[in-house]
């Protein structure tokens, strides 16, 4: 069994519904049992900024399947939760965004595949959450942990917890 940590998004149309929805279609799925999550935080957009803010949780995984398969997975779960990337723009607005960030320690690289997912050290939006569940992990590449990785951000876009965002407004 490996040990995944995947990274949900969304911020299009029921954000709270569909990161639920991918929960629960990642816990029904035969060879995944869903470990932990991590709280759920409310992010500002990375990459293309003027577009909404994202809902973004990781969720802890145990799984047999193959990185491949399990990619394979979540682009399909995707689907079905109303992802279509031919309308969209890169980094865009999405329903739904299944990430894998780490499978153990494996370092992938294949023609659909990169393990550790090759910008996750540059997003405040994978490494808040991911501090909750395992600050001391040492990214197989880079040789840093999770925490020298926050420390290392030079851009830190917004990461709230979900819910606290709204007390920032007058
Ligand atoms: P980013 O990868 O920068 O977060 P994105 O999530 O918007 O951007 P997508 O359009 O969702 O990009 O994915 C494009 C392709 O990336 C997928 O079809 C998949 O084959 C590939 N991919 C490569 N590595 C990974 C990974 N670690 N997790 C998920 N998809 C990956
Ligand atoms: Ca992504
Ligand atoms: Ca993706």
């Amino acid at each position: 069994m490996a040990i995944v940590y995947l990274c949900l998004g969304s911020n299009s149309g029921d954000r709270l519904k569909f990161i639920e929805q991918a929960v629960s279609f990642l816990n029904l799925a035969e060879n995944i049992k869903i470990v932990r999550t991590t709280a759920l935080y409310e992010t500002e957009p990375w990459g293309v900024k003027n577009q909404n803010w994202f809902l973004n949780m990781i969720v802890e995984i145990k799984t047999n399947l193959k990185a491949q398969d399990l990619l394979l997975k979540c682009l399909n779960i995707e689907k079905t939760l109303g992802r279509n990337r031919e309308k969209e723009q890169k980094w865009g607005e999405r329903p739904i965004d299944i990430d894998i960030i780490f499978y153990d320690k494996e370092i992938i690289n294949t023609e659909i595949l990169t393990v550790p997912h090759p910008r996750m050290h540059e997003r405040a939006f994978v490494l808040v959450p991911l501090l909750e569940l395992i600050p001391d992990f040492i990214h197989p590449v880079l040789h840093k942990s999770v925490s020298e990785l926050y420390d290392d951000l030079q851009e830190v876009e917004n990461v709230m917890l979900y819910g606290t965002r709204g007390m920032l407004d007058e």
